[in-house]
């Protein structure tokens, strides 16, 4: 993790892995005045579409990051061709745990990037 010189990048990527995060996943545990929702419960507010705001819903399929998700998984591809060939499911783990130098540093980017586009449609909608 040290290998990504940017803190800001380290801190998402890091934050993610650990579960340690805004996503509702985790807010949803506190958020209702200390109450717990229930999980199924803690959907995306960003796309809206009724699913589950947890990791995977973040990193593969939530439409308010198409153009970021793809930028991201085009440089990954470029740096690793295995990658495309993955499921959705390794993909999520390959992001999550990636030890590579190079890769390390554009998956910690591409998440800061998206923690703040969320930020900024969360905030839009206020
Ligand atoms: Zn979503």
């Amino acid at each position: 993790m040290t290998l990504i010189t940017k803190p800001a990048h380290r801190i998402s990527l890091t934050r993610l892995r650990l579960g340690c995060h805004a996503l509702r996943i985790q807010t949803g545990k506190y958020e209702n005045r200390g109450a717990l929702i229930p999980v199924e419960e803690r959907t995306c507010l960003v796309c809206k579409e009724d699913c589950i705001e947890h990791e995977q819903h973040f990193l593969m399929y939530c439409q308010g990051y198409t153009t970021l998700r793809r930028e991201l998984h085009s440089h990954i591809s470029n740096v690793d061709t295995h990658y495309n060939r993955l499921s959705d499911n390794e993909k999520t783990r390959y992001l999550l745990r990636a030890e590579n130098t190079i890769t390390s540093k554009i998956i910690g980017k591409y998440i800061h990037l998206m923690f703040k586009k969320r930020k900024e449609i969360l905030d839009s909608q206020l």
